[in-house]
């Protein structure tokens, strides 16, 4: 974590930015205690990222409404470092995370390694983490310009924002590569090589069933790992339901990458029911497909740095690319990122504008 700085200034870097997801929301945090004034953008309605929530809707047969969270996202996440740890307790603490040893059918009976999920949802944990911040959702940053005053944004819809001393792009390396592909041609080169597995993931409400574990890991494709979403702890009770989450391998997800996604729907449907007991007497109220483009990074440890900071353009880049592709790494480098701005500024003493060699 970085020291705070004597206190807010205003001549301190004002910094944008972008990404709302763990590493995102972790550097944001950090900076604005060490008293940058920061300002968070993502495209999406809501903060979280990868560590996603989607409301589902369906109607019972005695014409009640229903609607449930379910994580599309990531299930549920480790945290073995001791500092990442320590940030989950406080997180316990503070009542938007729970720990969940899920009954795993078919892999470890019993013993599946201590996780955790953020509560009720999982975008609970970055919400948490970014609150009291500024963060401008529905903000899908396009292009990054660069003149004498700083960094704009230029949004999709036409608007801008800035200028800005410093930008942070917080997003899996091909969307990062694209943004500072003009401006950083090598690290451009470097990040849309990082190879990325997609995934095609099923959202499902049937009846409840007699299904005595918390997650399956299914040993042949196409599906890899499926959650009771309704067992993990701090979620609603659904009397009478069974809320699923079933994610496909890699394998399969790139090769149906570009399928009509009710076809996959159904793929993932029959699929889902050969783990279902009595499947054909089972009701299906409710099912869904989200694709993930940029799941994770096939390989995690793009640099054992953790983060890249580049002082005389005043850009810096964080994400779980940079480790192994977790919950825990993204934590790792948003942290690591806002620490090394945070002692370019203790080591300089005044914050100095990177472009004044620009100006002259
Ligand atoms: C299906 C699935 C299962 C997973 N399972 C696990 C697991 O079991 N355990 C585990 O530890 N991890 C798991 N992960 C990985 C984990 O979710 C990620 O490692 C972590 O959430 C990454 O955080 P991040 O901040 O690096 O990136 P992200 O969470 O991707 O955050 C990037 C943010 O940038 C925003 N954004 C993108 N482009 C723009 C733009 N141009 N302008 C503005 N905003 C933009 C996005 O909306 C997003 O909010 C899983 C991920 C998926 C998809």
């Amino acid at each position: 974590m970085p020291h705070a700085l004597t206190a807010p200034r205003p001549e301190a870097p004002s910094v944008a930015i972008v990404g709302a997801g763990l590493s995102g929301a972790t550097c944001a945090a950090a900076l604005q205690r060490a008293g940058f004034r920061v300002t968070v953008f993502d495209k999406s309605r809501g903060v979280g990222g990868r560590m996603a929530s989607r409301r589902v809707r369906w109607t019972s047969d005695a014409g009640e409404a229903h609607v449930a969270a379910l994580d599309h996202g990531t299930h549920h996440f480790l945290a073995e470092q001791p500092r990442f740890r320590s940030m989950i307790a406080s997180a316990e603490a503070a009542g938007c995370v729970e720990s969940w040893r899920p009954e795993v059918h078919s892999v470890w009976p019993g013993a599946a390694p201590l996780g955790f999920v953020a509560v009720p949802c999982m975008p609970a944990l970055c919400k948490h983490v970014l609150a009291g911040l500024p963060v401008r959702p529905l903000q899908q940053v396009m292009r990054l310009r660069r003149d004498a005053e700083g960094w704009h944004l230029q949004m999709l819809e036409g608007d801008s924002a800035g200028p800005f001393d410093q930008v942070v792009l917080a997003l899996p390396a091909p969307q990062a590569a694209s943004l500072i592909a003009s401006h950083a041609d090598g690290w451009a080169e470097t990040l849309a090589a990082v190879p990325m597995a997609s995934c095609w993931t099923l959202m499902a409400v049937t009846d409840d069933v007699d299904w005595p574990w918390d997650a399956a890991v299914p040993p042949n494709d196409p599906l890899a790992w499926v959650s009771r979403n309704d067992r993990k702890p701090g979620r609603d009770a659904l009397p009478g339901f069974a809320t699923w989450v079933a994610h496909a391998s890699a394998e399969w997800s790139a090769s149906h990458l570009e399928d009509d996604p009710q076809q996959v729907e159904a793929e993932l449907r029959a699929a889902l029911s050969t783990l279902i007991p009595n499947a054909q007497q089972v009701q299906w109220h409710h099912a869904g497909v989200h694709r993930w483009r940029y799941a994770a990074p096939l390989h995690g440890g793009l640099d054992e740095r953790g983060c890249w900071w580049d002082a005389r353009l005043g850009v810096g880049l964080c994400g779980d690319f940079f480790g192994n592709g977790t919950v825990e790494a993204a934590w790792h480098s948003g942290d690591e990122l806002a620490d090394t701005m945070v002692a370019e500024i203790e080591a300089g003493g005044e914050f100095t504008l990177p472009f004044l060699d620009l100006v002259r």
